[in-house]
């Protein structure tokens, strides 16, 4: 049997990371990254981090963790921060995070990653995309354009998760998405109110 090719996995939470282990792990041979310096508070991010951990080990895929270096996502995003989830906060994000995950790629000689953060129907796929590709070009590796929502993997994904018995955060992950989180929730128990 043909010896199954490498690809690096861009981790950004255990729900994700687990779909994708299991729809690609007889096709590629995975190695798991959880890089996210944009995650806030640290306690959030050491538990999505540990529970990241805990479905590579089920799944039996090498896993690392970066450094949490949350300074370096508030740099990134500094004088984009006004701009809405999905914009162009969310593409220095992307490509502050991709990039980090190219610099892991080339110091072990890995050719080809990608990112698990489009299972999420919130994330734009040509956003994704266009920054993925731009990374890719910039450390000569190759970026692989899948789009895990597909073929209803978002649904699919929940109830795996839900099997696993993972942890599921309500916001994507900065301190920013977080507000909006508590705004939204608070505007509609404002509309619920008599
Ligand atoms: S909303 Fe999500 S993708 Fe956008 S900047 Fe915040 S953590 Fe990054």
């Amino acid at each position: 049997m043909a010896e199954k090719p490498p690809l690096v996995l861009h981790i950004c939470c255990a729900p994700d990371e687990a779909w994708v282990v299991h729809t690609l792990r007889d096709r590629y041979n995975l190695t798991c990254f959880f890089c996210n310096p944009n995650i806030a508070p640290e306690q959030e991010y050491r538990l999505r981090a540990r529970e990241a951990g805990l479905v590579a080990a089920h799944y039996l895929v090498p896993y690392a963790e970066d450094d949490y270096l949350p300074d370096s996502w508030e740099c990134a995003v500094a004088d984009a921060a006004e701009t809405p989830e999905g914009g162009e906060r969310c593409r220095r994000c992307f490509t502050l995070r991709l990039s980090r995950t190219a610099a892991f790629c080339c110091a072990r000689s890995l050719p080809a990653f990608t990112t698990v953060m489009s299972v999420s129907p919130h994330k734009s796929i040509r956003l994704l995309n266009e920054c993925g590709q731009a990374v890719a070009a910039a450390w000569n590796l190759t970026w692989m354009p899948f789009d895990f929502k597909k073929q209803d993997g978002f649904r699919k994904s929940t109830v795996l998760s839900s099997e696993l018995g993972l942890y599921r955060q309500d916001y994507c992950g900065c301190r920013l998405s977080k507000e909006e989180r508590n705004q939204r929730t608070a505007a509609r128990l404002l509309s619920l109110a008599p």
